[in-house]
This record gives structure tokens, C-alpha cells and sequence, in this order.
């Protein structure tokens, strides 16, 4: 989609540092981590949010799902465990309008979701 940032970086576009990539997603460094390991895992293909996916993009879903499991191993934060989140909308305080999941991990986060 043009002037999307993250098809830019989907696209190579942009630069970014990439952990992982497939045929359907990728992942990459947060430019501004707010924790020592957060990446952000993208569909390649435009998706505004998870407001918008559709039955169609079920495979994907559970794809990005799986993908994640496997960015939580390759960057050895799986065994003490992470955060996985989704900002959707303006109450969501979804800033980049293409569906993204947070991996926030590298340290024992708080409980407080708000
Ligand atoms: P949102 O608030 O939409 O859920 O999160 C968007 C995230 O994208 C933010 O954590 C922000 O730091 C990250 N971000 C924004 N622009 C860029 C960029 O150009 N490159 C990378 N790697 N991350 C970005
Ligand atoms: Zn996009």
C-alpha cells in the first residue's frame, strides 16, 4: 500500500533490522524499544489493524501466531517468557496503520496493561 511505513519496510524500501522473514511475514527491531528486546512482527500484506482483518486472512492470523513462537526462540526469550501486544485504533493508541504485534521481552515486565 502506498505511503504505508511498514510495506516500506516489507518491501526493503526502508531500512530495518531484520530478525526473521518468511513469504508471509517479517520481523524487525522497534526503533525506539521501550524494552530490551521488542520487535515488531508484520503481515507483508496490507492489513490496517486486526479491526479489519477478514476470514480470509485466517491462515495468516495463526501464521503471524507460530512465526512469533519462533522470534521468541531465536532471540532466547521464550524459556523466562514475554508480552505480546496489538494496538488497534485510536483507543488502542495504534500509531502505524498496518497490523503489527509488539514482542516485548529481556526483562520481567510490570502487570499493569494501562
Ligand atoms: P503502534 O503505536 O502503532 O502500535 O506502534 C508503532 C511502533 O512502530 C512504535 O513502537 C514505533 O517505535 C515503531 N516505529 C515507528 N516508525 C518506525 C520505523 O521507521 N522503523 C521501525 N523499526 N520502527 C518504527
Ligand atoms: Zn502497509
Amino acid at each position: 500500500m502506498a505511503d504505508c511505513l511498514f510495506c516500506a519496510i516489507a518491501n526493503k524500501t526502508i531500512p530495518a533490522t531484520i530478525v526473521y522473514e518468511d513469504e508471509l511475514v517479517i520481523a524487525f527491531k522497534d526503533i525506539n524499544p521501550v524494552t530490551p528486546v521488542h520487535v515488531l512482527l508484520i503481515p507483508k500484506k496490507h492489513i490496517d489493524s486486526l479491526a479489519t482483518v477478514a476470514l480470509e486472512d485466517k491462515e495468516l492470523l495463526g501464521h503471524m501466531l507460530l512465526s512469533v513462537k519462533k522470534v521468541a526462540e531465536l532471540l532466547q526469550i521464550d524459556q523466562d517468557g514475554y508480552r505480546l501486544v496489538s494496538n488497534c485504533g485510536e483507543n488502542g493508541g495504534q500509531v502505524v496503520k498496518h497490523l503489527h504485534f509488539h514482542l516485548l521481552g529481556g526483562k520481567k515486565l510490570g502487570t499493569k496493561l494501562s
